[in-house]
């Protein structure tokens, strides 16, 4: 039996009668675009995430572009983030036409080290955009307090990290704003693609809107610049029916997860740089991904290849070392901890519908592959 990484058909046959019904009052309303739906799952996900605004839009890139172009974030500007991340989170930054700023992450959770943040600060420094990693919050209450200090937006991208916790609130709900993905592999995914935006700021809202919208304050009438970052009314008609078991679905990740980390006891034994993710007190994460850390990945990976469990690498390049990145951005502080990240992680399938039985041939798998990595490597 072969191992899916995600299942997302379990998950749709759960939600079927829900989805399909949801779906099929759209079509037959025939408000494709900005029907009723898109207003309700705003107000579901703002609520849900206890954010005063939420605005859909079509992308995770939309998410964070439209944050930076309605706060003036752009040329001449310096823009403080991780090196280690998916590329959206970068070229955002450089679509806003801003420079980035890369520092490194901490080597426990992955993210951002906000010790490393105020090393990076400038004159030019107009922003910092953390991101919540492999669906754990970033330290937030940190960055926004330099941020706080040296007068600094604050965007969070909450791309893997839709519903984290994070000590009594949670990812995207408390910085300027915060963009996240409903790409289909994420923890909340819909259909196609889609994002949504968060902010407390009732002007930031507004302006986020008129981008959203070509940059018109009312049809035809376009008074700054925008896009069409709008999202079509039948992906909110699918996400309103994938919130209804969305907790649920969290639930079942972490405890998914309690039963890889206690599986995988004693391996540091065998292979001293084997490491199972940490999730700092305080935080519940939403488990984007189960991230490993492993001496000899290609060797861990051919063998579980053989034993037909999927892997997949999250990420094998930091961003900077990106073939465009790296001859059109800079890297000005040590990010020797990302670049170890990078050669070392790999991910395990992780999806709410997991049963015990499958989770098992994962878990023996990664045993002997282990095993096998070491010795051979
Ligand atoms: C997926 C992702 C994005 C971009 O989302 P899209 O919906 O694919 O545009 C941005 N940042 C991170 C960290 C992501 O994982």
């Amino acid at each position: 039996m072969s191992v899916p990484f995600i299942d997302l058909k379990s998950q749709y046959k759960a939600l079927k009668s829900s989805i399909d019904s949801r779906i099929q009052k759209v079509l037959d309303s025939g408000a494709y675009i900005g029907g009723p739906e898109v207003g309700e799952l705003e107000k579901r996900l703002a609520e849900h995430t206890g954010s005063k605004y939420c605005l859909a839009v079509a992308s995770g890139t939309d998410a964070l572009l439209i944050p930076m172009m309605a706060l003036g974030i752009g040329p001449g500007d310096e823009v403080i983030t991780t090196a280690f991340s998916f590329i959206a989170t970068v070229e955002t930054i450089v679509l806003a036409g801003a420079t980035p700023v890369y520092v490194d992450i901490d080597r426990k959770t992955f993210n951002m080290d906000p010790k490393k943040i105020e090393a990076a600060i400038t004159k030019k420094t107009k922003a910092i955009v953390p991101v919540s990693l492999y669906g754990q919050a970033a330290d937030l209450e940190e960055i926004n307090a330099i941020g706080k200090k040296h007068n600094l937006f604050v965007i969070e991208d909450t791309a893997q990290s839709y519903g984290a916790k994070y000590k009594d609130t949670k990812s995207g709900a408390i910085t300027t704003a915060a963009g996240t993905s409903f790409y289909p592999a994420k923890p909340l995914g819909c259909y196609g693609d889609g994002g949504a935006i968060f902010t407390n700021d009732d002007q930031l809202v507004t302006t986020m809107k008129e981008i959203r919208e070509h940059g018109s304050e009312k049809r035809y009438f376009h008074t700054r610049l925008g896009l069409n970052g709008r999202l079509d009314t039948i992906q909110c008609a699918i996400l309103l029916a994938k919130m209804e078991r969305y907790d649920w679905e969290v639930d079942q990740r972490n405890r998914i997860a309690k039963n890889y980390t206690e599986a995988f006891q004693g391996l540091e034994k065998l292979d001293p740089q084997f490491s199972t993710p940490y999730i700092k007190p305080g935080n519940v994460s939403v488990w984007a991904q189960y991230t490993l850390t492993i001496s000899n990945r290609e060797l861990f990976q051919k063998k579980m290849t053989e034993l037909q469990v999927p892997t997949s690498v999250h990420y094998p390049l930091t961003l900077p070392d990106q073939p465009w990145y790296k001859t059109h951005t800079k890297v000005l502080h040590d990010i020797n901890i990302s670049r170890w990240a990078a050669g070392h992680v790999v991910s395990l399938p992780m999806y709410p519908d997991m049963d015990d039985q499958t989770q098992k041939i994962v878990i023996d798998a990664v045993k002997v592959a282990v095993e096998f990595s070491m010795k051979e490597g």
